[in-house]
């Protein structure tokens, strides 16, 4: 469910023609609906009926300024697992937020426990000392909730798996109550909840069911012995389609199974979804540069690359790719390729589209999780633009790199002088 939608073969995100904005920011360029981003996150939340919740959005998927402002709007808080995206989502005006992470370092833990925020979620015991350690110095008791390994396979690509025994997140499952016994004996450590996050784009519900009750059953053994948490993290991970017509489920449909084993529980239910709520509300505008006769296939060479969107590099996904405008004609067989020099800079392999010519535009559905978030100036080229369009608006949120940008933080020795 999106709002890109064809009117006379013509793509439009919301009421605004992708082509306009093509020739008014250049290409690539990425472009989100509001509506839908405001559409994921209120369907999620209404789905957990009176069940008390929050929405935490998971700032690594894509971390735009405004786009977070949008959600503290909406009321939600942020997941972040480093300072630069705890103050990018404080300058957006979010109030509430998680620290996540395997690797925090001291002084990013000591200005995010200095500035405020909900509780860390703790993935090993020496980063449990680390915590301690700062929280004594800053005379400043730390919140914290242990994020449980609870070995469950998601069932997703390996690189985003991470609530099995083998990855390197999360604490082990047996070690949790005899860490949280400890903790309630430390006067700087307060024990606020227990989290897990599985893995990412999950597309069945069942791992979190099992992994909510593994929690539960930990949330209830520390009642038992007077240890009270106030909140339940389910992490993030729910999935989007990335075909056409592929049927997953939706983010209240994650919501509305877990709810039935929610119920009665004495505490706030969290949630950190990322790719769920932002991914198809965003999409990648690209302009085909050459079409190209190759050996055996025609490749369409167009402007993004691998450094604009790696998704496709990295994990091998194919995502959804169309003209932004749909001619009558016969079809053509392409690869659809960057211009970065590695192989891999692929983004679709024979993919069938209506007919093309150089210069046309081609629309990559699905990007806006982990798209402009994982961008980089690889082959020296110049990160994009990003546009939010509502309704009839479009609003530029973040100018396209000028090559100056290239070179800001670099200096320029002169090698003889120092020879
Ligand atoms: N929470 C944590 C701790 C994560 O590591 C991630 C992503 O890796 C998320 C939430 C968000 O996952 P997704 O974007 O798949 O919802």
């Amino acid at each position: 469910m999106d709002y890109f939608l064809r009117k006379r073969g013509k793509l439009y995100c919301e009421s605004i023609y992708l082509g306009e904005l093509a020739d008014k920011y250049g290409t690539p360029l990425y472009v989100y609906s509001l509506k839908t981003l405001v559409r994921h996150f209120k369907v999620a939340s209404r789905a957990f009926g009176k069940i008390r919740h929050s929405i935490f959005y998971s700032v690594k998927a894509n971390s735009n300024l405004t786009l977070l402002g949008v959600i503290a709007e909406l009321g939600g808080g942020c997941d972040i697992v480093s300072l630069g995206e705890y103050l990018t989502a404080r300058k957006a005006g979010v109030k509430r937020i998680i620290f996540s992470g395997v690797g925090k370092k001291r002084q990013e833990i000591e200005m995010v426990l200095k500035n405020g925020l909900d509780f860390f979620g703790v993935e090993s015991e020496n980063e449990l000392n680390v915590i301690e350690e700062v929280a004594i110095r800053l005379n400043k008791p730390a919140p914290i909730s242990l994020r449980i390994n609870p070995d469950i396979d998601p069932g997703t690509h390996k690189y985003i798996a991470t609530g099995l025994k083998k990855e390197k997140f999360g604490i082990p499952i047996g070690q949790a109550v005899d860490i949280y016994k400890e903790i309630s004996n430390r006067k700087y450590l307060k024990a606020v909840g227990i989290s897990m996050h599985l893995g990412s784009q999950i597309e069945s519900v069942s791992p979190f069911v099992e992994g909510l009750l593994k929690l539960k059953q930990i949330f209830c053994k520390l009642s038992e012995q007077n240890i009270f948490l106030k909140h339940i993290d389910l992490g993030g991970g729910w999935a989007v389609p990335f075909a056409k017509g592929q049927h997953l489920p939706e983010p209240a449909d994650y919501v509305r199974e877990m709810v039935p084993y929610l119920k009665g529980l004495e505490a706030e239910v969290i949630v950190e979804p990322g790719r769920s709520l932002i991914g198809n509300a965003g999409v990648l505008v690209t302009k085909i540069t050459y079409l190209k006769k190759g050996y055996r296939k025609i490749y369409a060479i167009v402007d993004a690359g691998m450094n604009d969107f790696i998704r496709s590099a990295l994990y091998g996904k194919e995502h959804r790719i169309e003209p932004t405008i749909l001619k009558k004609g016969k079809t053509l067989n392409v690869d659809v390729v960057g211009p970065v020099c590695e192989s891999s800079d692929t983004f679709a392999k024979n993919v069938e589209l209506t007919p093309i010519k150089e210069g046309d535009l081609l629309c990559l559905f699905t990007a806006g999780a982990y798209g402009f978030s994982m961008s980089s100036n690889y082959n020296s080229r110049l990160k994009t633009a990003e546009v939010l369009v509502a309704g009839d608006n479009d609003f530029l949120i973040r100018e396209r790199e000028t090559y100056k940008d290239l070179w800001r933080k670099q200096k320029l020795i002169k090698t003889r002088d120092i020879l």
